[in-house]
């Protein structure tokens, strides 16, 4: 007796070997997104790799990169990245409130010695190209205005929501901190969850998208992201017990290409969840806003004396 195979099971078990060689015959790094492919654009300048880190945060160099922000789409639309968040308890835009985080953290920072620079204009209030306040304006539009290098805010490059120009601009952010080889790359951003989650999340990347980025990279940005996820709880429960603030969680994902193209240690703080009545509040709220500050230079400054943890 003969047994005949289905033409079915061939087809299925033809694609199963090709997803294992996939895996085990190419290479990791031909995985990954690469820059130079997928949306066109203007091909990035190459980039010197930042100084060794300093020790204290006198003359450190710091991107903040407050997330998000107003932005001209694909289909020629402008919109906030993140204009739906409410739908639970409180509203907070988060486009904005990045953006007021990113002042506080600024002046603290500052007032330790360290040289910020921002992705996104923190201040100025005259009219942009959307004709909202430039301060509203996402990095892309602010980078542009300001006569940065077009391979930074036009990037040519991958998308992974396949919306090249909102990919452009989290290019941008890492681009431009590469650009401007700054010490540290520090993502402002609020969570979103479910109506009960609450707390801080830092997320970071083992590994840089671009292989010109030291080894020792992914081991920083780890010790980073854990003096964060200690300092900044610590010094919220300390100014606000009310809040009864969490622990934070690390989280490593090399997803993000707000961390995936720095050539510096870069993490995204989450500095609590906007869709949470509680932690919703707390964000609009100038003693959190300083507590969180605070708690980021206590990190920040523990990470310079000893960078690996
Ligand atoms: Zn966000």
């Amino acid at each position: 007796m003969t047994t005949r195979v289905k033409p079915g099971w061939i087809v299925l078990l033809l694609i199963v070997i090709g997803i294992l060689a996939w895996f085990v015959l190419v290479p990791k790094r031909f995985r990954e997104p690469a820059l130079e492919v997928g949306c066109t654009g203007t091909p990035t300048p190459n980039f010197a790799l930042p100084r060794a880190t300093p020790q204290t945060l006198a003359g450190t160099r710091i991107m903040l990169n407050p997330g998000h922000g107003f932005t001209l789409t694909e289909e020629n639309n402008w919109g906030f990245q993140r204009p739906k968040p409410n739908g639970y308890s409180v509203f907070v835009l988060e486009d904005d409130s990045n953006i007021r985080m990113a002042r506080t953290v600024k002046r603290i920072l500052q007032a330790a010695g360290a040289v910020v620079l921002t992705t996104r204009e923190l201040e100025a209030t005259k009219s942009g190209a959307s004709g909202e306040p430039v301060w509203r304006e996402a990095s892309k539009h602010h980078l542009s205005r300001i006569g940065v290098n077009k391979g930074i805010w036009n990037s040519r490059g991958y998308s992974l929501r396949g919306d090249c120009r909102l990919a452009q601009d989290i290019r941008a952010r890492p681009l431009y901190a590469n650009l401007e080889q700054t010490d540290l790359l520090l993502s402002l951003h609020s969570n979103a969850g479910n109506p009960l989650a609450r707390g801080t999340q830092v997320f970071y990347g083992e590994r840089s998208f671009l292989r010109v980025a030291p080894r020792t990279l992914g081991a920083k940005n780890a010790c980073l992201a854990k003096n964060l996820a200690i300092a900044v709880p610590k010094q919220i429960r300390l100014e606000r017990p009310d809040l009864r603030w969490g622990d934070a969680s690390t989280n490593q994902s090399n997803q993000y290409g707000e961390n995936g193209f720095a050539l510096m240690p870069s993490v995204i703080l989450e500095v609590g969840f906007h869709t949470n009545f509680i932690d919703g509040k707390a964000l609009q709220d100038e003693t959190f806003r300083v507590a969180v500050a605070k708690g980021i230079r206590v990190a920040l400054e523990l990470f310079l004396q000893n960078p690996t943890c």
